[in-house]
């Protein structure tokens, strides 16, 4: 099975039971999150092999996170504990037409335990693809200099690097972002954006000059229920959405981004990996909660018509 690593954050959830503003919410549902730890699920859903690099603090919600990304299937051996930062948490607000805002409660964060020199050299051997998310490189200030590191060990042994922007201005502002993410360009395969975020980050620039500037291969442009849009040096290739009734689209952006990657790694062409990466964002869309709808390849397979679905 082919196998790719991700490093990130992973926060406990509280999910309102019912929409409209926070204040006016009475209680929660306990759930996990963070888009790394999401993406992680969902490759390891795709019948691939996930190892997540975090931090967690050694506590109640520590042991949750733990155990959830363990029931996953998720290789946590990467990932250490600490006494003394408690783990991350996050509540979300959903409006009515099923966008969602978040509160995050993250600073500060275990991360800032997982320091470079805490990077086992060898944490890519057995890995195919490094998946970097930009929600980590805001989350401390010291995560560009570890995230250089895996970049450095993973071109070292010629693995491909996926990045998404996942761009929180809640975490940071544009300008340190953007000065932050130069230093990875130049070194990803694949760029997975949405369309606002690439505006924001790019300011103007064209798709085929930050292409040609960082020399990356692949820049995928998410565009909600307008599909997704995929951008080599020579080609374009456009997919529209599948048709669905979005109750929660918090972790499409993830779902997408692992199916892509699924299915980049499996070898099939750009029209199937958006086919399928369109589907898994649909899919999860469709479901409240950040990771609960991640699809398993045959559920997947089954949502985009390649397998027929039998209830009965
Ligand atoms: P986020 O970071 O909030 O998860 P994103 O901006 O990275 O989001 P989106 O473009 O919102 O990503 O969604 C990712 C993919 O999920 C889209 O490209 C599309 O395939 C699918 N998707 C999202 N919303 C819808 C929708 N309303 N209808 C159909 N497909 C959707």
């Amino acid at each position: 099975n082919k196998r790719i690593a991700t490093i990130g954050d992973a926060m406990v959830v509280f999910n309102p039971s019912k929409t409209g503003p926070l204040r006016f919410v009475p209680s929660f549902e306990r759930a996990v999150g963070g888009a790394e730890l999401n993406f992680a699920i969902g490759v390891t859903r795709l019948d691939m092999e996930a190892k997540w690099i975090s931090c967690i603090g050694d506590d109640e919600f520590g042991k949750l996170i733990y155990n959830f990304a363990r029931g996953e299937g998720i290789d946590v051996s990467h990932v250490l504990r600490t006494p003394h930062i408690p783990t991350s948490i996050y509540f979300k607000e959903i409006r009515e037409d099923g966008a969602g805002k978040s509160f995050y409660y993250r600073n500060p964060s275990p991360l800032l335990e997982l320091t470079e020199d805490r990077i086992d050299e060898s944490v890519l051997d057995d890995v195919d693809l490094l998946h970097i998310s930009g929600v980590y490189l805001a989350v401390c200030e010291h995560n560009i200099e570890v995230a250089l590191k895996l970049i450095t060990l993973a071109q070292a042994k010629n693995i491909p690097i996926s990045f998404d922007p996942n761009l929180r201005l809640k975490l940071w502002t544009i300008e340190d972002a953007r000065a932050v993410y130069e230093k990875v360009y130049p070194s990803i395969n694949l760029l997975l954006t949405g369309q606002d975020e690439f505006e924001l980050l790019f300011e103007g620039r064209t798709i085929k000059d930050v292409q040609e500037s960082y020399k990356i291969d692949e820049i995928i442009v998410k565009k909600g229920e307008q599909g997704a849009t995929v951008y080599t040096a020579t080609e374009q290739y456009d997919r529209e959405a599948f048709s669905i009734r979005a109750i929660d689209t918090v972790g499409a952006g993830d779902a997408f981004d692992a199916a892509y990657v699924y299915s980049y790694l499996n070898g099939d062409d750009i029209v199937e990996r958006l086919r399928l990466a369109n589907g898994a964002g649909a899919l999860v869309a469709t479901i409240k909660g950040d990771n609960e709808g991640l699809p398993s390849l045959q559920e997947l397979r089954q949502f985009i018509g390649d397998e027929k679905l039998i209830e009965r």
